[in-house]
């Protein structure tokens, strides 16, 4: 997606540990009309889908799956919560998430109330790297019964292998921008296309 690439290549800043920041416009400001222009393309990759539910994880994730879930007809958006607030009740669907940004594996979970089998579901998140976080949302699906219609996502970082790997396990997969390669000596950031 031509915008959210421009932007990158404009904002995105270079961290160790092959970390992209992009705070100026997805992870601590919110670009909103880059969402929306997002949110609909998700839409228009995933057409004709039966999605009637939306999957994601705190935090960064959260405020794009709301707005991607206006393109499809106001879906539900549920989160999965990082940590055992008192209000999350004792009935919960449970997965561990080895986080790539903090260094910490967290227990993820999802309220048994608001997954069923007959949803269709799409996971939305801003970045996959490894796939981790991925991969533990699919878990809690497959716990509920759910079915995985597809995972959208801001930005993929290709040369790290959670992409593949959803895609060698057949999983619909769309990543708005595919990192190819990026070097923090140079600031370069080449995309696939
Ligand atoms: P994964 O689970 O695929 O290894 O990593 C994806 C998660 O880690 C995302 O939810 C995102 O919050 C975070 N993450 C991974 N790589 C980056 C990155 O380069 N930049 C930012 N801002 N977050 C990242």
């Amino acid at each position: 997606m031509q915008l959210l690439e421009e932007k990158i290549a404009q904002c995105g800043m270079i961290l160790p540990g092959d970390v992209l920041k992009v705070d100026s416009f997805l992870n601590h400001q919110i670009d909103i009309s880059l969402y929306q222009a997002m949110g609909q393309e998700f839409a228009r990759r995933f057409a004709g889908r039966p999605i009637n539910k939306i999957l994601t994880i705190e935090a960064s994730g959260i405020g794009l799956a709301c707005i991607t879930a206006q393109y499809f007809h106001n879906a539900p958006v549920v989160f999965a919560k990082k940590n055992k607030s008192s209000n999350v009740g004792s009935d919960f669907y449970t997965a561990q998430v080895a986080s790539y940004t903090h260094g910490v594996t967290y227990d993820i979970l999802v309220s048994k109330s608001y997954l069923a089998p007959g949803d269709h579901v799409l996971i939305i998140d801003d970045f996959l790297a490894n796939g981790k976080a991925v991969q533990g949302l699919k878990a809690i699906l497959e716990f509920a019964g759910a079915t995985l219609e597809g995972v959208g996502i801001a930005v993929e970082k290709g040369f790290q292998p959670g992409g593949q790997d959803l895609r060698r396990a057949g999983i619909p997969l769309e990543s708005l921008a595919i990192v190819e390669h990026m070097d923090a000596d140079t600031g370069e950031i080449v995309f696939r296309h």
